[in-house]
């Protein structure tokens, strides 16, 4: 087998091309650091120290942003985990009221009051369609 090193360090004065390829390369591995600092932060949050969790949070949406990573592609759990507006970590009963509505859930941010609502989705049909072809 042979592995091709093809243009690892190649760098020239058009550095505005599109980089896709290494681009996904740095997508995934930052992928991977901001779900690590979510649930570091998580962590955190639960023992109670939620300025580090936000520290962690902020962190991890730096690195999104620099990445153009949207946190919601990294599943619904993580684009759940902090206010929109002031970027807290959302814990229950301690920086998130959630209330159940008929269709949706409403969560409110506790520090600054912002509402964020969601749909009330069962996700039974496709995990157990998952759950039939395992065991
Ligand atoms: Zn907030």
């Amino acid at each position: 087998m042979v592995i091709e090193k093809n243009k690892a360090q190649h760098r020239n004065k058009k550095a505005h091309k599109k980089k896709d390829k290494k681009n996904n390369l740095m997508q995934t591995v930052s992928k991977q650091s901001i779900k690590k600092l979510f649930n570091h932060a998580l962590e955190l949050a639960y023992k109670d120290h939620i300025d580090e969790a936000n520290k962690a949070i902020k962190q991890a949406l730096r690195i999104a942003r620099k990445y153009n990573i949207r946190i919601s592609k990294l599943g619904s759990n993580y684009k759940r985990m902090y206010c929109k507006k002031c970027k807290t970590i959302l814990i229950p009963n301690k920086t998130l009221r959630v209330r159940l509505h008929k269709t949706r859930m409403v969560y409110k941010c506790l520090k600054c009051g912002f509402i964020m609502r969601y749909p009330y989705i069962k996700e039974k049909s496709r995990k157990e369609k998952n759950k039939n072809s395992q065991d």
